[in-house]
Parts: structure tokens; sequence; C-alpha cells
């Protein structure tokens, strides 16, 4: 058994047997071989080597003609490994002895190889490395039968493990077979994990290297709470799993009553408990978890996967199928907010050394109006059949929001002469998510008619810690006495002129930061549908006086460690019944 330690990004428990990306999908089974079976098993694994050989010796011939001898000499020592009798002797032990297939005993020999080589200081065996790789895709390529996993089209349940993936892959996850997925990448708020929450499924990212470590077929367990990947897990633990498993279920079976409940505080105070969407589908979800609408609908989500720009109807179809949905519940639709890690998944915008910092979102937007336009005459022609906001992204300046409003007020125009209908009040709003908007927040308010905290960012440009960075995660927290200054800040402005402030980040999805906002000031907020149920929980079980008594406890603690363990501790206290 190997407990490896990352992020937690998506709750729940995930058990299941491992399907591993890197070996290009391939699904290893890990059956059990009779004892009667397993000569033949052996005999298998031969063949498979020996074909595997074959080829690489193919490929040598060609290699060498091509490009002369020392490059068709990296094949030739893949044949002579594949032909090493050691190998084989090797894998057709764990075969007989333990009666793996033999895919997974070639599979489990070739990564303890590999991970050998890793070990060897300097990393001069790095190539190495991927040779052995290729060997194994090579030979698992022969013995399945060059057979490969479409991760759309599974047909056995299993755990997704991989190095990375990207918010287009996770979104296309399957997730009537994926049970859940960890990667050895990504942050806290990094878009593939605001995807796996939106899914539903258990995950933990940020883990460090750990493939090595797992063949195709081992039993892993995810514990998307504490942000654990266990391989190979003994007895005991797999059946406090199993217990926790059952748990977690008639847990939100339990949340699931709450559902038509409103949040409303113990002292009678009714927040605004919205969803975060992504995609048009998802309405559902916010629909029945119980919110109140959408808070944040992420557009950027349409351009993903395509090489066209989404055209001025598809947008529209896209806000009407969600207004339909929501009834006539409000709907903030964002601009696109594209760039830094949300790219298109096939080309990058262009190769800017540091996008994060770059031509992105609205920033993107007011260099191509003709993206921005086409995308608010549809935001504004959904307007006249639902209660449509408006929210513009990455504001970093008061100018730049002006910018936005002017060219809304041209698109306005447009309609107008066009005969077009739309709200002629709709509300506007900007997010404060770059800590200058913060700043500026006092100014800001004057000028629109919402705001909404986008805390993923906030922190990671308060810090200067990126999200997606596991090196930094430590750095990343919301709970930094810096950030909590900033948001104190923005509510204050909000309060002052007398305008909504949403916080729309996976801050308020958190029960301890959400009971901390509540003592802050919060009035609004929009979280992933899966965390509305527990979060309405969470607002239903405390009075506004606790929450404003423990917020100006934290106000007044001066690191990130003191704020979260005091929050635990406090969220202990209040509502010992929420898990967290
Ligand atoms: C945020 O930054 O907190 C936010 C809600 O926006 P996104 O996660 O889409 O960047
Ligand atoms: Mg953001």
């Amino acid at each position: 058994m190997e407990i490896k330690r990352g992020i937690a990004v998506s709750p729940g428990v995930a058990i299941g047997s491992a399907l591993v990306l890197d070996t290009e999908w391939f699904r290893i089974p890990r059956r059990s071989i009779p004892p009667e079976l397993r000569l033949a098993e052996m005999a298998r694994l031969r063949e498979g080597l020996a074909q595997a050989a074959n080829e690489a010796r193919a490929h040598q011939a060609t290699i060498t003609a091509q490009l002369g001898g020392q490059y068709g000499a990296i094949f030739g020592a893949h044949a002579l490994l594949l032909e090493d009798p050691a190998l084989s002797r090797e894998v057709e032990a764990l075969i007989h002895n333990e009666g793996f297939s033999a895919e997974y005993a070639f599979s489990r020999v070739m990564r303890r190889y590999a991970k050998t080589l890793q070990s060897i200081e300097g990393g001069h065996f790095a190539t190495r490395v991927a040779d052995l790789f290729d060997i194994e895709k090579r030979v698992l390529g022969n013995l399945l039968g060059q057979r490969r996993e479409q991760l759309k089209d599974l047909h056995d349940s299993v755990v997704v493990l991989a190095h990375d993936l990207t918010p287009s892959e996770t979104a296309s996850l399957d997730t009537r077979h994926v049970l859940g997925f960890a990667t050895e990448a990504g942050g806290r708020a990094s878009h593939t994990a605001i995807v796996a929450g939106v899914l539903r499924i258990p995950a933990v990212v940020g883990l460090g290297e750990f493939i090595m470590d797992v063949s195709g077929g081992d039993q892993v367990i995810i514990d998307g709470n504490r942000g654990l990947l266990i391989i190979d897990p003994d007895e005991e633990t797999l059946e406090q799993y199993q217990h926790l498993l059952n748990t977690y279920r008639s847990f939100e079976h339990g949340l699931e009553e709450l559902r038509d409940k409103p949040a409303t505080t113990r002292d009678g105070v009714r927040v605004s408990l919205l969803g975060n969407i992504e995609f048009p589908e998802e309405s559902d979800h916010c629909v029945q978890s119980g919110a109140d609408g959408v808070g944040l609908y992420r557009t950027e989500f349409l351009y993903l996967d395509r090489k066209a720009d989404p055209t001025e109807a598809e947008h529209l179809d896209a806000y009407l199928t969600v207004l339909k949905k929501l009834g006539n519940r409000p709907v903030v639709i964002r601009t696109l907010d594209l760039g830094a890690d949300k790219f298109h998944s096939t080309e990058p915008i262009h190769g800017e050394r540091n996008p994060f910092l770059g031509l992105r979102s609205v920033r993107l937007c007011l260099q191509n109006l003709t993206l921005f336009k086409t995308q608010m005459r549809a935001i504004l022609r959904a307007s006249a059949h639902g209660e449509v906001r408006i929210l513009f992204p990455m504001v970093s300046t008061l100018l730049e929001l002006r910018q936005c409003k002017m060219i809304l007020a041209e698109v306005k125009e447009d309609l107008e002469e066009e005969g077009i209908p739309f709200d002629r009040r709709i509300p506007i709003g900007t997010m404060i998510e770059v800590p200058s908007a913060a700043i500026m927040s006092d100014l800001l308010a004057r000028e629109v008619d919402f705001f909404s905290i986008g805390t993923n960012d906030l922190v990671q440009y308060t810090l200067a810690a990126d999200r997606n960075n596991e090196a930094v995660a430590s750095l990343y927290s919301p709970g930094d006495p810096a950030v909590l200054r900033l948001i104190a800040q923005v509510f204050q402005a909000g309060r002052k002129y007398g305008i909504n402030v949403n916080v729309c980040g996976e801050m308020s999805g958190e029960p301890m930061y959400a009971l901390l906002l509540l003592g802050m000031g919060l009035r609004h907020l929009s979280v992933t549908p899966r965390s509305i149920p527990e979060i309405k929980q969470v607002i239903r079980s405390v009075k506004i006086s606790e929450a404003e008594q423990i917020a100006q406890e934290v106000m007044c603690l001066y690191t990130a460690r003191d704020v979260n363990n005091y929050l635990r501790e406090q969220t202990r206290r209040v509502m010992p019944d929420v898990m967290s």
C-alpha cells in the first residue's frame, strides 16, 4: 500500500481500478489467472515480447536507412531488452507466483525498472526512462491487440490517473464510468479542478510524481476530502473507505432534503445562494440542488475544443437554454475570460511568456471587438427572455471598465436601430479578481450595479502564487490575511455605494470560509452546484452575530495558518454536522 498526498479539489471517495493515461489509455486487466492457465499466460507473454522485439528490429532497419546507424541503434537497444531472458523470467515469475495477467505483470516490472533509473541522481537516465515507457506501450499494444480506451467510451468503471488533464479532457470524462481522478500536476483553483467539481466526481490534483508507482489495473482509492491517493490499499484501509463511501452517500442523501428550503440564517437573514456553471447542461444541476439562480456562467467553455469562434446564434442558443431551465431566476453571464489556463484546446492564442499576466480575458476582448461585440449582442438579446446580468472578468483599471461599458452601449445602440428587443436596464457587474480592482473598489462601485469577487484569481495575484502550481500550493490560501483585507475592502465599498457583492470563487464553496465570509458581510454567493446543499446547511446553521464575531477574531490574526486553524476549530464548534 502506498499513500500519496495532494490537493483535494472535489469531495467524495472513489474506489476502483486504475486507468493510467500515460500508457496511452490502454486498459490493463488485472484479472487473476487460475493456476492451470498460467503456463498459457506465460506463453502469451513470450509471444508479445517476441513480436515487439521484431517490430523494434524492423524499426531499427528503417531508421538506420533514413537517418543513420546511431539513431537506428536506439531501437536495437529496445529489441535487446525485449529479448533479454532476465526480463521475461522476472515477468513470468509474477504470472506464475501471483497469478497476474501478462499485461499487468509486464507493466509492474517496467515501472520498477523506470523508477530505479529515475532515482539515479543527476537525471542522466531520464531518456532511458522514456525508452522504457516506449517499450511498455509497444508490448501492451501487442498483448492487448492495440485496443485503446476512449475516455468518452468506457465500458467499465475506472479511476483515471494522469500526469495532467486539460479542462476539456476533464469535461469529456464519462461520469457513468469514471469514478474519480487524480493528477500529478494542478492546483486548488485550476480549471481542471473546477470542472471536476462540476462533474461531481472525487478528485485530487497536485500529487507530484506517482505515475511510475502505479500500473493500470491496480486497485486505488481517491479521497477527495483529504486529498489522498491510496495505491494498492490493504484490507483494513479498503474496509474503512468502503464504510466512508457509504457514510458519504447517506450524507449527500440527507443534504438533498434541504433543496426546497431557503438559505436563511438562524437569525433570519436571507442569503442568495447561486450556482456556477460552465456548460448549459449544468443548469439542471443548479435547479436540482436548489440554487436561487446562476451567479456565474463561465462562457469561455463555449470556445474550448473548437477551431472557429462561436457565432452570435450559437451564443444565444446556449444562453436561452440556461434561461429556460432557470425559469425566472437570475442568470449572470460573464463575458469571455479566455487566456492563461483557459486556452482553446487546439491552438494557443499566441506564445506569450507569461500568459497569466498577459493579453487575456477582457484585455483580449478589448483588442478583438468583433469577438466582444458578437457575445454582447447575444447576451443582450437573451436579456429579452429572462433576468440576465452581464459581468466583465479580470478588470484591472477603471478605464478598462469604462471601455467595456462604452462598447456595451454601442452594441445596445445597434440593436436599438435594428429593432431587436433587449433589456435596456440590464445590470452590469465587474469581477473583482485582480488586487488593483479590490484596492480601487470604492471607485469601481460607482460605475456598476454589482461586484463579483473572484477569489481564485484574487488569491493567485495577491500572493503571486499560480493557482495551478502544486509547488506553491502552500502559499495559495484564501485565508491569507492579505487576501482577507482586500475582500473586506470590497465589502465596505459595496455597502457604501449600495451595490451587491457576490463571491464566486471556490473559497465561498468551502464551509469554513463561507462561515467567515458571512461574518464579513457576504449576502450573495455563487458556488459549484455540488456544494450548494452543503453551503445551504452552513447558512442555515449559523447566526450572523456568531459569524461576525468569528470574522472579527480572524481579522486580528497574522498568518494564513492561524486563520485556517481558527476557522477549522470554529466550524467544528458551530456546525459539528458539516463535513469539511
Ligand atoms: C475566480 O477567479 O475566482 C473566478 C470565479 O473566475 P475563474 O475561476 O473562472 O477564473
Ligand atoms: Mg478568475
